[in-house]
């Protein structure tokens, strides 16, 4: 059974680079019938706030990726203090009093040596008097996990291929500060366990994490997850902009992008499948596959997302966004107008151009033909083909063509010189309200 899971911290809003990692953590439980879990890394409980909390949720919601369960990882304290004993039982993290000054001398002493800020374990050296004498002075430690320098560090990235890194080459990571209060690292592996995660899906940006968890999940006696660590997200001029850091789920309502358009994009940018317009996400788990996934950075772009959400709107079915749409707006209404639209919310401009009163500028020569073509409206046989009638009709009357035909009869009907075409708005407007609309721009 395939387990997934989105690990946002509740610090801020979701912007568009981790909305594309939990669709990709969605879709690969949905896709193989597995389950998605939303955790909220919330152990920094200073910054995290229920606030964020509920935006997150409220956002996966607007997005439809809905998780099939959800922790959070401050009311699981206990698990990571008694699985932390395991681990300090079997000399697997040590205690060190190093202040941040300490260490950042240490550091520059390195540099200064062209060296790598690699932690020296200082600290394992010291005896059980040094550390008292410590404690006496008031400071607490803060704790590191022992790397085992002789086991190599290797998996198969499910995009980024085979991974080597050499833990002699790594800082035995601080798993604990000196208040007791835990960083991110190894809670996480210890919840991917307890939650039986079978694929950790996250940005590349925790790859060298990934080597470091890779030695906490074999000292917990577990086995490993898959990893599928993707490629950034990037701008549309190509660069890890700002901009997309503050891009979420408001900017993009506010944009009229709809959540279907948002995760087609997503679905496929840096992939080597193709962006398509689709009208229901399912349609894109056939050949979902890290494998797909490109090494190079994804780019997005807002412009491409706004022309697929029009693409995706042209195709959405009256069902799909009936909710939305201006009361007695139907089927064949929203048929009728949605090739016209760039966003949903631009449905209730033209509903009110079918319903409401229109009022356009006629040219004095146009206005003796919008009289003859009230006439022509009031007296054919009202249908379907209305348009095509009354065009045909008048076409073979006045000799008028083209523009000279079309145009003044448009603006009469519509008040605008462009719109969804004729032949299914004509039906809509209906005779009665056509007729006193030409009439009106006759006189
Ligand atoms: N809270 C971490 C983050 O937002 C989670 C990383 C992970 O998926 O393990 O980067």
């Amino acid at each position: 059974m395939v387990v997934t899971r989105f690990a946002p911290s509740p610090t801020g809003r979701l912007h568009v680079g981790n909305i594309r990692t939990a669709l990709h953590n969605w879709m690969w439980a949905r896709a193989h019938g597995g389950r998605f879990l939303l955790r909220l890394d919330d152990t920094d409980l200073e910054r995290s706030t229920e606030e964020n909390a509920a935006a997150i949720r409220a956002d996966l919601h607007w997005l439809g990726l809905q998780p099939d369960a959800e922790a959070k990882q401050s009311d699981r304290f206990a698990l990571y203090e008694s699985r932390f004993e395991e681990l300090r039982a079997q000399g697997r993290v040590y205690p060190c009093y190093e202040s941040a000054e300490e260490l950042e001398l240490k550091r520059k002493i390195l540099a200064g040596r062209g060296l790598p800020p690699i932690y020296d374990r200082a600290a394992l050296a010291l005896s059980d008097a040094d550390r008292a004498a410590f404690e006496a002075e008031g400071r607490r430690p803060h704790w590191r996990f022992l790397l085992d320098h002789d086991s190599p560090i290797a998996w198969t990235d499910l995009i980024r291929g085979p991974q080597h890194l050499d833990p002699k080459l790594l800082s035995d990571p601080v798993i604990r500060r000196a208040d007791g209060s835990w960083l991110y690292m190894l809670p996480s592996v210890i919840d991917d366990i307890a939650m039986e995660v079978t694929h950790v899906v996250r940005g590349e940006d925790h790859t060298t994490n990934t080597g470091l968890q890779l030695q906490m999940f074999a000292a917990l006696g577990a086995s490993v997850p898959a990893f599928a660590h993707e490629a950034l997200l990037v701008g549309s001029e190509g660069k890890l902009s700002k901009r997309l850091g503050s891009l979420g789920c408001d900017a993009f309502r506010a944009e009229g992008i709809e959540p279907i358009a948002l995760i087609a994009l997503l679905a496929r940018i840096g992939t080597s499948l193709p962006v398509e317009p689709v009208a229901d996400p399912t349609a894109l788990f056939d050949g979902f596959d890290f494998a797909r996934f490109g090494r190079a950075p994804a780019r997005f772009d807002l412009d491409e997302l706004k022309a697929l959400n029009a693409r995706i709107i042209h195709m959405l079915p009256h069902a799909a966004v009936a909710d939305r749409l201006p009361a007695g707006m139907d089927a064949a209404g929203w048929e009728a107008i949605r090739p016209n639209l760039d966003r949903l919310d631009e449905a209730a401009g033209w509903w009110a151009v079918v319903e409401g009163a229109v009022s356009a500028e006629i040219a004095p020569e146009d206005r003796a033909y919008l009289a003859q073509a009230a006439e022509e409206a009031a007296s054919i046989e009202w249908s379907d083909g209305a348009w095509k009638a009354l065009t045909a009709t008048l076409g073979a009357a006045t000799g008028r063509k083209g523009k000279a035909l079309f145009l003044p009869l448009r603006l009469a009907l519509t008040g605008r010189e462009h719109g969804p075409d004729m032949n299914a708005l004509l039906p809509l407007i209906g005779k009665v309200r056509a007729v006193e609309r030409l009439r009106a721009a006759a006189s």
